[in-house]
Formats: C-alpha cells, sequence, structure tokens
C-alpha cells in the first residue's frame, strides 16, 4: 500500500493505492480520513496511457532528450543575449509539485535574472495572497480544516463547496448534522451547496465587498466589536470603517444595493454579531475578480473587528483551488513573490535569496502576472516561452488572444502529460512525468504539506519537470547549482531557505524539515507549517495570529484594509450585452479535462457545456431549453446548448470553465471572458464577463460513433464524450443538412481508412441519414443525423457495439439503430451517482414507486449518494422536489 495525494483540487485528501492498482481515501490523512469525491475516487481509471507524450518532440518529430534540451539551451541563451533576461518566460502550474516549482523559480528568477515567470495560480487565489499580505503582512492561512467541525456558523464566500471542495463540504455537512452548524451560503446563484444552507444571500454579482462593507458597520453599531483586540493588536480600523460607512451606511442601503432582502441581510448580520465561533470559508467567487483583493480584506476585517483569528473555529479561511496552489506561494511561484515567503520590495530579502542560491542575477524586480505575460508574448517582448504543465491556451481569459501570440512567440516550449490546446503552438514538446509517477510535495489550503509518491513508472521517456529544467540550467552553465539527484534534494533546500536567516519575522519556515533523510523525507506523514528548527513536534492542527506572537508586520500588528466598492462593471449594463457571464467548475471535472475528460463515467453527470440561464431571462430571448444560443462578449463567441435553471439569478448566466476545443466546439468559454484583473493582484476577472445571446434555430442534430478522437470544425455543434471503445460526438447543426450533407462532409466525419466498408441509409422525407463504416467486419464509426430527435434512435446500444463484429442480421439492425440486446433495461436519464451511475430518471421512478424520502432510503434502494456523496447535495434537491410536486405545501430538509 502506497500512501500519495490526490492530484485535484487545494483540499489535499490522502489517497492509498494497493497492489492491485485501486485506489481508496487514505482514513489517516487529517484532510479527508478516509473520504475521497467523485473525481478522486476515479483516479485509477485515469491512469491508461492513450495518447499520452512519451517522448521528446522538435517540431513535432520525435527526438533525444539531449537533442531537445540543448536546444531549448540554446535559444534561451542566444534570447538572453540578444534581448536580455526578460524575454524569456515560464508559465507553470498549481498542479506542479513543490519541488517542481522550486527548481522552476530558481532558474528563472535567480539565475536566468528574468521576473517572468507566473502560473496558473494567478487565476486561483493571488487575491487572496495579496488579502493576506496586506492584512497580515504575509501570506498565511490562519486557520486550519479542524474548524470546520468547531464552528458554529459557517459562511460559504463564492464557493460551491459542494462541488468543487467536495470533502470539506462533507465535512461541514457531517458537523451540521452532529452539532447543528449554522451555514450561510452567499453566491449569486444557488449553487448545489446550498441544500445545507440556513440562509442563501444570492447577492448581486460583485457585491461581496459592499456585503462585508456593511457587517463591519452593523458590528460597529451593534455593540459587536472587541475594542480591545482592536486597540491592542490592529491598525486603522477607523479609516476601514468610515470607508464602510460610505459603501454601506444602513442595512437597507446595503440590501438595495445588493438587491436582496433587507431581512435576510440583518439575520445574516445579527448571526456573525452573536456566534463567536464563526468561520468563513471563500474561493473563487471572491479571488476571480477585478476587486478580489478588496473582497479578501473585507472579509478579514470583520474578523479582525472581531478579534475571532487562529482560535478554533473562527477565521477566514480561503480554500484553494489547485492541489499545489500553497506550495507554490511557498517558493515564490508567482512572478510578483520571491522564494520562501520573502519580496521583491525587500533589498535584504533579494539579497538574502541570491546568497543563499549563489545566483548570479536575482531578478531585479517582479515580472509580470498572467494576462499581462501574455499580451508581452502577443507584443514580442517575450521571444521564447516555457509552459509547463498548464493549458494557458484554454483556460487564460481572451483565449484566443493568447493563441495568436503563442503562434507569434519565436520559440515555445511546453511539457506535459498528454497533448494540450498549447502544445499545439510548441516548437519543443517535453513529456513530463504525472501523478503517480514522480515523487514530491504538495501544501493544501490548511498548509498542510503532504507527500506525492510514485507508484508506477512513468512511461516511454517521460520525466520529472523539475529533472528536464535542471537539465536545462547545467547546459546553460549553472550544473553546481543545480545538482539534484531527487525530489529529496530540492525539497530539503527549499526546507533549508525558508529558515535561513529566519529569526522568526518570515512564519513560513519549515527548517525542521532540512535534514530529513532520503528515508525519513520518503516516510514523512502529512505536516501542517511552519515547522521550524528546535521545535517540539507541531499539534495536529495549527492555527496562527490568534496568539502573542503578533502578526509578521513591521509593528506587529495586524491591518485593517479600507475596500471602497468597485463593481466589476458599472451597472446598469449595456443594452447590447445585458447579461453577466459567471464561469465556474462542475461537479465530476478538472480544469481543460485533459485527465477527467478520459474518464466516461465523469461525463455521465455534465456530458456537454451546458449554458445556464434563468427560465425567464431565456424565454424572454425566445431560447428553449435544451436549444442552441450564440452566446457573445465582446473578445469572442460560442453556439453552446442552453439549460434553463431556475436557482440561476435573472440577469446572470453560468458556464463551465472546463470544455476546450478537443472536447466542444463550444470550447473553450474564456475565449468570451475579457481581461480586466484586479489591480492589487493581478488576478483577472473570470466571473463578470458581459455577454449577448441569442437563439439558433436547430435545425438538425444527431450524433457520431467512431474508435478514435478526431477534431471536428464546420458550422456545427459538437461534444464528445468517451465511451468504452471510443468516442460519441453529440451534433447539431443550424443550417439546412442539405448544405452541409455530401460524400466529402460525410467522409471527413468519418474518417475511416481506405479499406472501410460503408453502409448507407437515407429517408430525405424524414431528413434521416445513417451511415456505419466497418473496418474488416467490425464497427469503426458512424454517423446518424435526422431533422427531428424523434427519427433519432438511443446512442447507446450503438455506443456498445464500436469496435464489435457486426456480421449477418446485425448489419441491418445496425442503421435501424437497434442492436440486438443492447439497450435493455430503462433508460437511466442525466446521470446523479457517478459512482454508482444512477440516473435522474431511475432515481424519480424508484423515489415514487417505493415512497423514499430520505438520503438514508435512497442509498439503501439504489446505492445512490453511499460511495463519495459528491452527489448528496442534488439527491436532496431531487427528493425536496418530489415532496413539492407530490405536496406543495411541504418542503423540509432531507437527512
Ligand atoms: Fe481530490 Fe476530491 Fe479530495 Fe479534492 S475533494 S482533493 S478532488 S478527492
Amino acid at each position: 500500500m502506497i500512501r500519495t495525494t490526490c492530484p485535484y483540487c487545494g483540499v489535499g485528501c490522502g489517497l492509498q493505492v494497493a497492489a492491485d492498482g485501486s485506489i481508496t481515501g487514505d482514513p489517516d490523512h487529517p484532510a479527508n480520513f478516509g473520504r475521497l469525491c467523485a473525481k478522486g475516487a476515479a483516479l485509477a481509471e485515469t491512469l491508461a496511457i492513450g495518447d499520452r507524450l512519451m517522448f521528446p518532440e522538435i517540431g513535432g518529430r520525435r527526438a533525444g532528450w539531449d537533442e531537445a534540451l540543448d536546444l531549448v539551451a540554446a535559444r534561451f541563451r542566444a534570447t538572453a543575449a540578444e534581448h536580455g533576461p526578460d524575454a524569456i518566460a515560464f508559465y507553470v502550474s498549481g498542479q506542479f509539485l513543490t519541488e517542481d516549482y522550486y527548481v522552476a523559480n530558481k532558474l528563472a528568477k535567480g539565475f536566468i535574472g528574468t521576473g517572468n515567470i507566473d502560473t496558473n495560480s494567478r487565476l486561483c487565489m493571488a487575491s487572496s495572497v495579496m488579502g493576506h499580505i496586506r492584512a497580515f503582512g504575509e501570506d498565511i492561512v490562519p486557520g486550519c480544516y479542524e474548524d470546520i467541525e468547531l464552528a458554529d456558523l459557517a459562511i460559504l464566500v463564492g464557493s460551491n463547496a459542494a462541488w468543487c471542495h467536495p470533502v470539506l463540504y462533507q465535512r461541514l455537512a457531517a458537523a451540521r448534522a452532529a452539532h447543528g452548524t449554522r451555514i450561510v451560503v452567499i453566491d449569486p446563484r444557488r449553487t448545489a451547496s446550498c441544500e445545507i444552507a440556513d440562509l442563501h444571500l444570492a447577492l448581486r454579482p460583485g457585491g461581496d465587498v459592499a456585503l462585508f462593507a456593511g457587517l463591519l458597520v452593523y458590528l460597529a453599531d451593534h455593540a459587536a466589536l472587541d475594542a480591545a483586540w482592536i486597540k491592542d493588536r490592529t491598525t486603522g480600523f477607523a479609516a476601514a470603517l468610515a470607508t464602510a460607512r460610505q459603501t454601506a451606511p444602513t442595512i437597507a442601503a446595503t440590501a438595495a444595493l445588493l438587491d436582496i432582502p433587507a431581512a435576510d441581510l440583518a439575520r445574516f448580520y445579527d448571526w456573525f454579531a452573536t456566534t463567536e465561533r464563526t468561520l468563513t470559508l471563500y474561493s473563487q467567487g471572491v479571488n476571480q475578480s477585478s476587486a478580489g483583493t478588496d473582497k479578501v480584506n473585507a472579509i478579514i476585517n470583520c474578523h479582525l473587528a472581531t478579534g475571532r483569528i487562529g482560535r478554533p473555529g473562527m477565521g477566514p479561511l480561503s480554500l484553494t483551488g489547485q492541489p499545489n496552489a500553497m506550495g507554490g506561494r511557498e517558493v515564490g511561484g508567482l512572478a510578483t513573490q520571491l522564494a520562501a515567503h520573502m519580496s521583491f520590495a525587500r533589498p535584504a530579502d533579494r539579497e538574502r535569496v541570491a546568497r543563499f542560491w549563489g545566483a548570479p542575477a536575482l531578478a531585479a524586480r517582479p515580472g509580470l502576472p498572467a494576462v499581462a505575460l501574455f499580451d508581452a508574448v502577443r507584443d514580442g517582448q517575450v521571444k521564447a516561452l516555457w509552459v509547463l504543465g498548464t493549458n494557458p491556451a484554454a483556460s487564460m481569459p481572451r483565449a484566443n488572444r493568447v493563441r495568436a501570440a503563442l503562434a507569434g512567440c519565436p520559440f515555445v516550449v511546453v511539457s506535459d502529460c498528454w497533448p494540450s490546446d498549447t502544445s499545439r503552438f510548441a516548437h519543443v514538446v517535453l513529456p513530463a512525468a504525472g501523478w503517480g509517477e514522480k515523487d514530491g510535495t504538495v501544501t493544501n489550503s490548511e498548509r498542510r504539506i503532504s507527500r506525492q509518491r510514485a507508484f508506477r513508472p512513468a512511461p516511454g521517456e517521460a520525466r520529472p519537470d523539475w529533472w528536464m529544467l535542471a537539465e536545462v540550467a547545467r547546459r546553460l552553465g549553472w550544473a553546481n547549482a543545480f545538482s539534484y539527484r531527487s525530489a529529496a534534494d530540492i525539497f530539503r533546500e527549499h526546507a533549508a531557505l525558508s529558515a535561513f536567516e529566519n529569526d522568526g519575522a518570515r512564519r513560513f519556515d519549515i527548517g525542521a524539515l532540512a535534514e530529513l533523510s532520503d528515508a525519513e523525507y520518503d516516510a514523512l506523514a502529512p505536516v501542517q507549517w511552519p515547522v521550524p528548527r528546535a521545535t517540539s513536534p507541531p499539534a495536529p492542527s495549527l492555527r496562527l495570529l490568534g496568539g502573542a506572537q503578533g502578526f509578521p508586520t513591521a509593528d506587529g500588528r495586524a491591518n485593517f484594509v479600507p475596500t471602497p466598492l468597485r463593481w466589476p462593471v458599472e451597472p446598469p449594463l449595456a443594452a447590447s450585452r445585458p447579461l453577466l457571464l459567471n464561469t465556474g467548475r462542475v461537479r465530476d471535472q478538472w480544469h481543460t479535462m485533459t485527465r477527467t475528460g478520459r474518464v466516461p463515467r465523469l461525463l455521465l453527470h455534465r456530458g456537454e457545456p451546458l449554458f445556464e440561464m434563468h427560465p425567464d431571462d431565456a424565454e424572454a430571448l425566445g431560447l428553449h431549453d435544451g436549444g442552441l444560443a450564440r452566446v457573445e462578449s465582446r473578445h469572442g463567441a460560442a453556439v453552446m446548448r442552453i439549460r434553463f435553471v431556475a436557482d440561476q439569478r435573472r440577469g446572470s448566466v453560468f458556464a463551465p470553465m472546463h470544455w476546450s476545443d478537443a472536447f466542444s466546439s463550444a470550447g473553450p468559454i474564456d475565449a468570451l471572458v475579457g481581461g480586466a484583473t484586479d489591480p492589487v493582484s493581478g488576478q483577472p476577472e473570470l466571473k463578470a464577463t458581459p455577454v449577448r445571446v441569442t437563439a439558433v434555430e436547430t435545425r438538425w442534430r444527431g450524433f457520431l460513433l467512431r474508435r478514435r478522437a478526431t477534431p471536428l470544425a464546420g458550422a456545427f455543434y459538437w461534444a464528445r464524450v468517451p465511451v468504452a471503445e471510443g468516442h460519441a460526438y453529440d451534433l447539431a447543426g443550424w443550417t439546412p443538412l442539405s448544405e452541409s450533407l455530401s460524400d466529402a462532409w460525410v467522409g471527413a466525419l468519418l474518417d475511416a481508412p481506405r479499406q472501410a466498408e460503408l453502409i448507407a441509409f437515407a429517408d430525405p422525407g424524414r431528413g434521416a441519414f445513417r451511415y456505419a463504416r466497418l473496418v474488416d467486419g467490425r464497427l469503426d464509426a458512424c454517423l446518424f443525423l435526422a431533422a427531428e430527435d424523434a427519427f433519432l434512435p438511443d446512442r447507446r446500444g450503438l455506443a456498445a457495439m464500436l469496435d464489435a463484429a457486426v456480421e449477418g442480421a446485425a448489419r441491418s439492425q445496425l442503421l435501424a439503430g437497434l442492436p440486438a440486446g443492447s439497450l435493455a433495461g430503462d433508460d437511466p436519464g442525466p446521470i446523479v451517482c457517478a459512482c454508482f451511475a444512477v440516473g435522474l430518471k431511475t432515481l424519480q421512478r424508484a423515489i415514487a414507486n417505493d415512497r423514499l424520502t430520505t438520503l438514508a432510503e435512497l442509498g439503501r434502494a439504489l446505492r445512490a449518494g453511499t460511495n463519495c456523496g459528491s452527489c448528496r447535495p442534488e439527491l436532496g434537491e431531487i427528493l425536496a422536489r418530489h415532496r413539492v410536486e407530490a405536496s406543495p405545501h411541504a418542503r423540509e430538509p432531507a437527512n
């Protein structure tokens, strides 16, 4: 049994990998105590080699490591010589292990001398980093996960934890069930997280600063401040309160500003004022904002005003999106930071880092944050770019502009595990060892450092990122400084730097880990920082900033920060783009789906990028639930499938961030998202892009089944999901099928080898066309098109036939769309429980027929919700909806 850590979200769940390859939650890991969500539970299914990058490539041809690394080093050397070090840039990843991150930063900032190394964590939690630094003097998360169980009031702000941090949500739900934790959700959307909420404040998008400014005013006006604590431990309260009063002078004014009922706002303020153990958990709805840092500080201000910080069950707790966003912060992963929580702004820090590394040319100034970095690539200031472990061509705002920048960049290196939207632009592709294939550490949202351990060999010639970075450094003449033999070597150096000339001024100190032997590093148990030298073993759960030590600021006091209100888009919205687009995650997918998009069952919950709108907004535009619509912003456009969602706030629309153009014609949604950034953190606004939506009439629909995935292009909509022996594409078009339908068009979609045999059927009167291609008598591809859904068979049965021998009567049955015995059983409907493939229709039938009323009964009857629990909020909603429909006067929480 090998213990390791989940590679997805910032919860940082511990895993156990058995000798047979099965993966379960680690019962001893303090993040999850054995729990996993659907994504974590499906990790074993992501390990197939498939189309992994296995060998270095130069210009699309296979190359050896030496040739590829020599070329990278030569081009970097020439670029620096001709244009200076700032013409070289790196764009790295919160998926990196800390050791990868450390080496990348040391090479870029210390030796090449460019500050231009930023990370996709800029898009994730840079605003939290800056909020912490402004308030506390250092990027410190004061609390820990144990506070979830100890809080009496838990506030989720801009966080759909039920889908994005599912295991923490499960801990919160369990705490509520055990001792009645009161829960408030602050989010423009009613999300799955609201299932266990006592109160949901569906505020106007971007109104968080006003809401917490109003809370600060309320605390001041209702004698709920901790005046002694403010006086002894903080500075700047009066200015922050004065600014808050300008924004939110009264409850009525604040409620009007936020467009929520004043009574609900007053209830929340009262609960906060009267509940000592109050925990505020916040995530991307706060961070991914052009006012993200102010939002963070508006929250922290209220905790400082009540002295509720760093003590059991209370404080602000930022939930990081990525598995190692926190580890990146420790090594200076952001372009604007130095390693080990040191700062470009302090000359002594720069000198200390340079001396520790023996760095010849430490970057003189911070580099460019992500959005500005890709602008610099586009403008030609950056001439050599190395992208590691991330996919900016799909995930960056204004993605089309980023693609143009990559296409125009003279030298692009991409290291990754799989081909991606970004690797298409690379001059050199380097195959990276992935999760389960390399060693290192990650740090989760509660500052807990956990080991990721290798449990399988890397395929082909794939290597860890730190190795390739060190090899390039060696070729550039810095062999001694990058002579690492292992991840353990790097970790020891990283730990030593954290303690180097650290007299306690920097709380990030893991000096006690600097002398770990290789065996001790290998066995390292999860541990929260700080772990300075010469301390007794740290407590199981560490809180910071609540004790007598004070804050790591110049005067030892925390700072209140005035937070004037700035809307992401000043109301009212222009009539030409009257809706605000919010982007975010769905339950079972991760980032741009390079890993989760390979697991059929993770696409059963959401198989395409649904564009969610309130039914009233949609119907006013003549849209149909399940129909197509064109969505346009200033930056791009996409045709998407519309989903009516009554929980969506009117005027706001939502689209998932995951689908790239490898999975759908509608991806990536970031092609539509603008490039506005927070002025303090540089984090882009991903939650409020003005868009216009217009109906698109569907003239035909259909599906394509293929053994091999293929890029599709044309004036039609498609979305791909993996199936057992291939890929299924749902298709829909808005031009007459007769305009598209030609032998060449059909041939391009089916794209089978020459020796393939084509079977075709056409009924032009009903607009129905069916094709199947057999290769060596086996079904290789089929294409079904029809003017109406009624003329399309259920594709599940045909999908099950892919790669099967088709002989005799089965050939005619094939085009009838009804392979013998393939559709036995009732249609399960859209899958809700991914672990046991339980669909909505199955649930509805069981609830109605067997009179099921509780989650426990559903679990016993269908197993739904009994494994990872990620679907339990939706199961609760389905039960509640059934109760309301059966008896319109009853709505009680399920348990
Ligand atoms: Fe992985 Fe899910 Fe745990 Fe996040 S909550 S670390 S995705 S298992």
